[in-house]
C-alpha cells in the first residue's frame, strides 16, 4: 500500500512537470563543447538504469527510508538520495533537467531500461512495474517533446523481475503504447511480440543510413526460467540476422542498444551477463556482421566499461560501452558502488564511427550537502585517455596499455568505472587480471586463454 500511495505521489511531481516546463531552462555551466563545432559531428545522449524507487522520503527512522535497501538503515539520506536507496524522484528529474539545460545538441537518446526499484518480487506487481515505466516516459517526453528518443527494456522492467516472455505480454503491450510517439508502426509490431525492434534514424548530411537495433538481451539473462533450454526465444537471433543482411544491403550502419550486456563481468571470474549458450550466438552474430555494425551501447551492470570485440584472428573490430547507472544503489554488504551518470557520445555524421565520450556525473554526498544537485563532466575518453578517437584499434591500444604493471591509465579507468565514487579504491592483481579479460575477450575461448595468459 506504502508503494501505491507513494507512486501516486511521484506522478504528481510528473503532472507538474507541464507546468515547469513552460519556464525557460538556463544553460549549464558545463566545458565548452569542442568538436560539436564541427558540423560533421552528430551527438547523442545515453541514460540507463533510472530504477525508481517511489518509496523514498527523508524520515527520522533510517531503516524506512527507502523500500530498496530492504530494512538496512540509509546511509546518509539526502533530498537527491542515498548510497543504499534506489533513485528518489528528485534525483531522476536533476538528472533530466541537467541534459536539457546543458546547451549541448543532441539527435537523439538512447535508453536502455531498468526503471522499476530493487524490492523484493511481492512488493511490486504487473501494473506497479507499468506505472513506474509509464512515469518515467511521460518525465522524459514532457521534459523533450518532439526529441527521438529509443528504448530498451531491461530485466526489471517486467513483473516478476528477470522474466520476460517470448510472446506477447501485458508489458510489452504497455511499453508499445508509451513510446509510440517515438516509434514506426513496425517497430511497435515487434516491440508488442518480443520486446525489440529496429528503426533508422532521419539524417540530412549522410546518403548512408543509421539503423537502432535495439534487442531485448533479457530473454537471454541467467535468470531467466521463460527461456531455459530455448535455441531462440522469440527468434530474436533469427530476426537480428535478417535485419543485419537488409542492412549490409542497403549499405546502413548499424548501432545496437540493448539491457543486459554480451561478455564477461569485469568484477568476477568467469561470469557472463547472460547464458553462455547465448553470449556465444550473439559473438557469432556480431563477428559475421561488425562491418555493418558501428557501435554497441549497454547497461545492467550500473558500471562505466569498454569492451572490444576481435574477429576470429584476433584483429580488433568493434567497440562496446557499458554505461553507468543513475541510481547508486548497493547492496549493505557491498563496499563500492557508483555516482549518478548520464553520458554523451560524440559521432561522425557521415559515417558514423564513434568519436568521443563526455561522461557526466553527479558527486551524491556534496549534492545532499548543498542540497543542490551540481551535475558535472567527469572526463572527457579521447582526452582522459590519450587516445584519438572510439576506434576498436584504439580502445585495443588502450586496453594492452592498461595491461602493463602500474598502469597509471588503469587506476583512472578504474576510477572512473565507479563513476568517482571512491578516488582511493584499489584493484588487486587479479581483479585487474579479470578487468582486462572482460575487456579484451568476449567468447569463452579467448577469455579463458586471457586467464591463462595471467597465470589464472
Ligand atoms: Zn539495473
Ligand atoms: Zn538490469
Amino acid at each position: 500500500m506504502e508503494l501505491r500511495g507513494a507512486l501516486s505521489w511521484a506522478c504528481c511531481l510528473v503532472s507538474s512537470l507541464y507546468l515547469c516546463s513552460a519556464f525557460v531552462l538556463p544553460v549549464g555551466n558545463s566545458a565548452p563543447a569542442a568538436r560539436i563545432q564541427d558540423p560533421a559531428v552528430g551527438q547523442f545522449w545515453h541514460v540507463t538504469d533510472l530504477h525508481l524507487d517511489p518509496t523514498y522520503h527523508i524520515t527520522e527512522d533510517h531503516t524506512k527510508v527507502c523500500s530498496s535497501s530492504k530494512g538496512a538503515n540509509a546511509s546518509n539520506p539526502g533530498p537527491f538520495g542515498d548510497f543504499l536507496c534506489d533513485s528518489p524522484y528528485q534525483l531522476i528529474l536533476s538528472a533530466f533537467n541537467f541534459i536539457k539545460s546543458s546547451g549541448q545538441q543532441a539527435s537523439f537518446m538512447i535508453w536502455t531500461g531498468d526503471s522499476p526499484p530493487h524490492v523484493p518480487v511481492k512488493e511490486l506487481s504487473t501494473d506497479i512495474v507499468i506505472n513506474v515505466i509509464g512515469n518515467m516516459t511521460t518525465t522524459i517526453q514532457s521534459l523533450f517533446p518532439n526529441f527521438q528518443v529509443f528504448p530498451a527494456l531491461g530485466n526489471h522492467d517486467y513483473w516478476p523481475q528477470d522474466q520476460l516472455p517470448i510472446s506477447t505480454s501485458k508489458v510489452y503491450e504497455a511499453v508499445a503504447n508509451f513510446w509510440k510517439p517515438w516509434l514506426t508502426e513496425e517497430s511497435i509490431r515487434t516491440l508488442r511480440t518480443g520486446g525489440f525492434y529496429s528503426q533508422t534514424v532521419p539524417s540530412h548530411l549522410s546518403r548512408q543510413s543509421l539503423r537502432i537495433i535495439s534487442l531485448n538481451t533479457n530473454l537471454y539473462y541467467s535468470p531467466n526460467a521463460v527461456t531455459l533450454n530455448k535455441t531462440d526465444p522469440a527468434n530474436q537471433f533469427e530476426w537480428l540476422e535478417n535485419t543485419l543482411k537488409s542492412s549490409r544491403q542497403n549499405k546502413e550502419k548499424v548501432y545496437v542498444i540493448a539491457h543486459v550486456p554480451v561478455g564477461y563481468l569485469p568484477c568476477s571470474r568467469d561470469v557472463t551477463a547472460m547464458r553462455e549458450y547465448y553470449n556465444e550466438k550473439l559473438i557469432g552474430i556480431f563477428h559475421n556482421y561488425s562491418d555493418v555494425i558501428a557501435g554497441q551501447f549497454y547497461g545492467h551492470t550500473h558500471r562505466d566499461s569498454i569492451m572490444v570485440l576481435s574477429d576470429r584472428k584476433g584483429n580488433p573490430v568493434n567497440s562496446l560501452f557499458v554505461a553507468p547507472a543513475v541510481t547508486p544503489v548497493k547492496n549493505v554488504l557491498e563496499k563500492q558502488t557508483n555516482n549518478p551518470g548520464v553520458r554523451l557520445f560524440q559521432y561522425d555524421l557521415h559515417d558514423y564511427q564513434l568519436l568521443d565520450i563526455w561522461q557526466y556525473y553527479l558527486n551524491l554526498t556534496e549534492a545532499n550537502m548543498k542540497e543542490e544537485p551540481s551535475w558535472k563532466l567527469e572526463y572527457i575518453l579521447t582526452k582522459a585517455y590519450g587516445i584519438e578517437d572510439l576506434q576498436p584499434k584504439n580502445l585495443y591500444g588502450l586496453a594492452k596499455q592498461f595491461a602493463v604493471l602500474d598502469s597509471k591509465l588503469f587506476l583512472t579507468y578504474y576510477k572512473y568505472f565507479f563513476v568517482s565514487y571512491d578516488s582511493n579504491i584499489i584493484c588487486s592483481r587479479e581483479c585487474k587480471t579479470y578487468q582486462i579479460c572482460a575487456i579484451m575477450n568476449l567468447d569463452q575461448i579467448s577469455y579463458t586463454d586471457c586467464l591463462k595468459q595471467y597465470g589464472l
